[in-house]
């Protein structure tokens, strides 16, 4: 990943994506907007790859899935909702 996808600058920096005032890695997954949280525990959402990117100049950070066959079944089962 060399550019940033919203405005295009390659000034990428990498990172992890962390949640503040833990010091332990965490698993993130992206959950669709449609998948409840009552559903969550037992259907979850598609892991992420513990490195993200970020750009200084519009403020965008993205990471990846760990596993895109996971992402796309997760998101043909409760995605697209807009
Ligand atoms: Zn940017």
């Amino acid at each position: 990943m060399t550019e940033c996808p919203k405005c295009k600058c390659s000034k990428i920096t990498t990172g992890r994506l962390a949640v503040i005032g833990r010091s332990t890695p965490i698993v993130a997954a992206f959950v669709p907007d449609a998948l409840k949280w009552y559903q969550f525990s037992s259907e979850g959402g598609a892991e992420l790859q513990s490195q993200a990117f970020a750009c200084p100049d519009c403020g965008m950070v993205w990471t990846m899935a760990a596993y895109p066959e996971v992402l796309r079944e997760v998101v043909s089962r409760f995605g697209s909702a807009q």
